[in-house]
C-alpha cells in the first residue's frame, strides 16, 4: 500500500475540480505520511500548474493532447521539475505505474472510466469518487479490483458512511438495508410545474456541498441519487430491493444501514468531503481532514421526508435502469451527461433531462453487458441519440 518509508504516494486525477481540492487540502495535511505524487486535469493548464508549485508532484497529466507543449513550458518556466505528460493513454499508465499507491478517481463522467479501471487493474488503493464509471462498468470495476487486490474506498459521502458503518465494501446477509439520504437539492418542495424555467445558475446553487457543476445539476433532478443507488448495488453488493432513499435536508446524516436485529447504524458529520477523503486516505486509522466536529444542539434538528418521484423523475428512471441492469445504466448515464452539459450550455431546459434519459432507454432496451466493448457501444450510441435528438429540438426552435 504503501513505499518502505510508510509514505503513501497519491496520484490525484481531477486536481483542478472540487474533489481535487479537497484531496490536495487533506494531504497537504500530512506531509510525512502523504505525497501529491501526480496530478491530472482535462484542460486546466494554468490551475494545474499552480497546484504543481503547490504540491510539486513528480508527474503533471493534461488530458488534452494539444496542451502538452503549454505544461510542459509552464513547468520549466517556473522551475520545477516535475515530468510533464499529455493523453488518456498517460493518465492510464501513471494510474497503474510505480508513481504512486493511491489513486484518488475524481475525474467527472464517464471519461474517468478507463484511467480507474487501470488503477484497479494494478492493484492500487482506489479512492473513488468518480461514480459514472461504477454507474457504466460496475461489475468490471469490482471485478477487476476483487481480482487485482485494490481496495475501493467510495468517496462519495453516502457511500463512505455505508463504508464505515459496515468497516467493509461486502454488505453480508446481517445487512437487512442501506437507506441513501440526499439533501433534496436546491429545488426540494417544488412541484413539477415549477420547474420549468428554471435557469443553470440555481440549478448549480446547491444548499448544502460545494461541487462540481455536473454533479450539481445532478443533485438538483435527484439523477444523482438515482446513480448512487446503482454506485451502491456495486459497491455493496445489495440489490435494489435492499437499498432505499430519505431525503434529509439538513445534510449531517450521510446514510443508514439497518441490520437484522433492528440495529440502524448512521454516519454523522458536516458536509464536507475532506472526511471521506480523510477516510479513504488513512484507512484503517483516523487521520485529521480539516473538518470540525459536528455540533449537534448548534444545528437544531434532523428532518426527514420521501423523495418526490413525480416531481424528480430521474430518480425513477435510474431505479428502472438498476432493475433492468445489463446496458440499461451505461444508457442511462450517457445520456444524462449529454443531456446535462445542454442544460448547462443554455441549449435545453431543465425538464428536458429526464424526458431525453427516458428517450434513449426506451429507444436501447437494455442489452447483455458481458464485455467492456458491449458497454462503451451503449454508451456511444445513447450519446449519439441524445445529441442527435438535441440538435433536432435546436433546428426547429
Ligand atoms: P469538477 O467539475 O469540479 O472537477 C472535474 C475534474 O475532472 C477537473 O479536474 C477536470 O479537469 C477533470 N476532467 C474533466 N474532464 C476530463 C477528461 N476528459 N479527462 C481528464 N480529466 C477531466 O467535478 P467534481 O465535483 O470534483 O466531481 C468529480 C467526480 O466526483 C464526479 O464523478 C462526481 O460525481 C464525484 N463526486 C463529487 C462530489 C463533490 O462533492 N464534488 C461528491 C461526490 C462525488
Ligand atoms: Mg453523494
Amino acid at each position: 500500500m504503501t513505499t518502505g518509508s510508510g509514505l503513501q504516494r497519491v496520484a490525484v486525477f481531477g486536481a483542478t475540480g472540487s474533489i481535487g481540492a479537497s484531496a490536495l487540502d487533506v494531504i497537504a495535511r500530512h506531509p510525512g505520511r502523504l505525497q501529491a505524487s501526480v496530478l491530472a486535469a482535462g484542460s486546466q493548464v494554468e490551475a494545474l500548474l499552480d497546484l504543481c508549485q503547490r504540491h510539486c508532484p513528480r508527474h503533471a497529466v493534461i488530458a488534452r493532447e494539444e496542451l502538452y507543449s503549454a505544461l510542459r513550458d509552464g513547468l520549466r518556466e517556473r522551475g520545477l521539475d516535475t515530468e510533464a505528460h499529455a493523453g488518456t493513454g498517460a493518465l492510464d499508465q501513471l494510474a497503474a505505474g510505480d508513481a504512486c499507491d493511491t489513486v484518488v478517481a475524481a475525474i467527472v463522467g464517464a471519461a474517468g472510466l478507463a484511467s480507474t479501471l487501470a488503477a484497479a487493474r494494478a492493484g492500487k488503493r482506489l479512492l473513488l469518487a468518480n461514480k459514472e464509471s461504477l454507474v457504466l462498468a460496475g461489475e468490471l470495476m469490482t471485478q477487476a479490483a476483487d481480482g487485482a487486490g485494490a481496495d475501493i474506498v467510495p468517496i462519495d459521502s453516502e457511500h463512505n458512511a455505508i463504508f464505515q458503518c459496515l468497516r467493509s465494501r461486502q454488505a453480508k446477509d446481517d445487512v437487512r438495508r442501506v437507506v441513501l439520504t440526499a439533501s433534496g437539492g436546491p429545488f426540494r418542495g417544488r412541484r413539477r410545474a415549477e420547474l420549468e424555467g428554471v435557469t443553470p445558475e440555481q440549478a448549480v446553487a446547491h444548499p448544502k456541498w460545494s461541487m462540481g457543476p455536473k454533479i450539481s445539476v445532478d443533485s438538483a433532478t435527484l439523477m444523482n441519487k438515482g446513480l448512487e443507488l446503482i454506485e451502491a448495488h456495486h459497491l455493496f453488493g445489495l440489490s435494489g430491493d435492499r437499498l432505499g432513499v430519505l431525503v434529509h435536508p439538513q445534510s449531517l446524516v450521510h446514510s443508514l444501514v439497518e441490520f437484522v436485529d433492528g440495529s440502524t447504524l448512521a454516519q454523522l458529520g458536516l458536509p464536507d468531503m475532506r472526511t471521506a477523503l480523510a477516510v479513504g486516505l488513512g484507512w484503517p486509522d483516523r487521520i485529521d481532514s480539516g473538518v470540525a466536529g459536528l455540533d449537534l444542539l448548534a444545528q437544531g434538528r434532523l428532518d426527514f421526508e420521501a423523495p418526490d418521484m413525480d416531481a424528480f423523475p430521474c430518480l425513477r428512471l435510474a431505479c428502472e435502469a438498476l432493475d433492468a441492469g445489463g446496458t440499461a445504466p451505461a444508457v442511462l448515464n450517457a445520456a444524462n451527461e449529454v443531456a446535462v452539459s445542454a442544460f448547462l450550455q443554455g441549449k435545453i431546459r431543465f425538464l428536458s433531462i429526464p424526458a431525453l434519459v427516458e428517450d434513449a432507454l426506451a429507444a436501447l432496451p437494455a442489452a447483455p453487458a458481458d464485455s467492456l466493448e458491449a458497454l462503451l457501444d451503449a454508451d456511444a450510441r445513447a450519446r449519439r441519440i441524445t445529441e442527435t435528438t438535441i440538435a433536432g429540438h435546436a433546428a426547429r426552435a
